[in-house]
């Protein structure tokens, strides 16, 4: 068989058996071209209309605080980074941000932020009670990092229903080479698995295209997320931020990320994938392209204003136009250009059956 034979092959099994080995992922990974990319677009969509239709999912995201006192070698808000203006937004700033997202027909909040230690936990569960209690029909997925088991009880007690840990790379050796020695990729693991065990949805992800990547890791990535069976994947390119210690590596590449995107269709047919603001700020229409990978949930920006510029993971991160919350009605308008459509529930992880489209 030739190489494009064999890349298809491998497709066609794994939308049949939704698994294949270390060295098949990677075989894939190495080989797929832009044509193989496309083909794989069709049987990613195909699976995903199977199991949500052509609904996209809208989460309102509220970024809570850019204070972290993780120093991750790749990531714009690192405690060592001195060229940034550090916020917090106070409960009251929040929830004001729920009540705008409320209105615009948000059903779910994304509190997300560095792993801020002027936010105590119980401060934060009193949020997530707070948001619940106002809002009924609403869900609220937290995104503030690593914590001991008894922590993620207490936040999923207080009413948290999602929870969103990126695991970042499933090598070892390569976590290393993205994180100081105080972090570990066994202790996030752990981190992944007290979420589900605990009844979160749960969603775990990477980055395409980080330093030192190889594809055998992204391979590894696929065997992680078929053993952790997450609800949500987050998937984005890596971006390079000016003061980091990676400021002169280059970023990801968007036909790398989408092909992992529609690799993960296919592997958890039932997934959550966003189409990522990184994938939108790699290229322009990014996130669409994302949507037609597969990807079916779109994450607008519900930060203040004031504050979006101030959540700067990476150079160049889109906040404005479609990537603000305000702007719904044109995301929808611009979403629907794909044959797809925005819809305003809750949209959890699909347990049951085959939706109608
Ligand atoms: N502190 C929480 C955590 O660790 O999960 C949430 C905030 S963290 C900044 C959110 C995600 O941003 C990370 O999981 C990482 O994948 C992504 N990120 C950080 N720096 C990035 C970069 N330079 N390029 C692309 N994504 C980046």
């Amino acid at each position: 068989m030739s190489v494009r034979e064999n890349v298809r092959h491998l497709i066609d099994t794994l939308e049949i058996s939704q698994l294949l080995s270390l060295n098949e992922f990677e075989y894939i990974i190495d080989n797929a071209d832009n044509s193989d990319v496309t083909y794989l677009g069709e049987k990613a969509e195909k699976v995903k209309k199977e199991n949500y239709g052509k609904k996209i999912y809208i989460r309102g995201l509220v970024e809570i605080s850019n204070h972290c006192k993780n120093n991750c070698f790749y990531c714009g808000i690192r405690c060592a980074n001195k060229n940034i203006t550090r916020y917090r937004l106070s409960k009251e700033e929040i929830l004001e941000r729920c009540k705008v997202g409320y209105e615009l027909g948000f059903r779910t909040f994304v509190m997300q932020g560095g792993e801020d230690v002027g936010f105590s936990d119980e401060y934060l569960a009193d949020i997530v009670m707070e948001i619940k209690k106002l809002y009924h029909d609403c869900a609220v997925t937290l995104s503030v990092g690593e914590r001991e088991r008894d922590i993620y009880q207490m936040f999923f007690d207080a009413g948290a229903d999602r929870y969103l840990l990126r695991h970042e790379t499933a090598d070892d050796e390569h976590y290393g080479k993205l994180h100081p020695h105080s972090m570990s990729l066994e202790y996030r693991k752990k981190c992944l698995f007290n979420l589900k065990e605990i009844g979160f949805q749960t969603g775990c992800g990477f980055m395409v295209g980080s330093p030192y990547q190889k594809s055998i890791h992204l391979a590894k990535d696929m065997m992680f997320l078929k053993k952790l069976n997450p609800e949500m994947v987050g998937i984005g390119p890596f971006i390079t931020h000016k003061d980091t210690p990676f400021k002169e590596k280059k970023s990801g590449s968007l036909e790398k990320t989408l092909l992992m995107v529609g690799l993960t269709r296919l592997l958890l047919p039932k997934a959550l994938i966003p189409a990522t603001t990184a994938l939108g700020t790699i290229k322009e229409g990014g996130r669409e392209m994302g949507i037609k990978m597969g990807a079916n949930v779109i994450m607008p920006n519900l930060s203040p204003n004031n504050t979006k510029k101030l959540y700067n993971l990476y150079d160049n991160k889109l906040a404005t136009g479609l990537e603000t919350a305000e702007n719904l009605e044109d995301l929808k308008q611009q979403i629907a250009k794909t044959g797809h459509e925005i819809v305003t529930d809750r949209g959890d992880y699909n347990r049951g059956g085959i939706e109608n489209v």
